[in-house]
């Protein structure tokens, strides 16, 4: 089954965490909820790497790869006005996006 856990580059190490709860207010896909000591990843497999979690951690609790994938993708094709497919470097099979 397909785990986009482990496909995107978003890492999360609850150690560093202080619990602030600003990734909880910023991301747009609810991917982190409030725990019971400090934020919990609970919708892992909706991120779309967007970075705005990691940008607004205080204490670099949050690491991912923004700029890259098919978030990033569709932004650059819709400023450039291109196509997704040339703009997208996830690594479709056939060269398009995703496969
Ligand atoms: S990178 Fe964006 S979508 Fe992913 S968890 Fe952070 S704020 Fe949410
Ligand atoms: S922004 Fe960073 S420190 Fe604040 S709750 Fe989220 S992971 Fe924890």
């Amino acid at each position: 089954m397909y785990d986009s856990y482990t496909e995107t580059s978003l890492r999360y190490d609850p150690d560093r965490c202080v619990n602030c709860r600003r990734c909880t207010q910023v991301c747009p896909h609810a991917v982190f909820a409030e725990g019971p000591d400090r934020v919990e990843l609970a919708r892992p497999a909706a991120c779309m790497e967007c970075g705005a979690c990691a940008l607004n951690c205080p204490v670099q609790a949050i690491t991912v790869q923004s700029g890259v994938g098919c978030a990033w993708a569709m932004i650059a094709a819709a400023l450039r006005g291109k196509d997704m497919d040339t703009e997208c470097s996830c690594g479709g099979d056939d060269g398009s996006c995703c496969g």
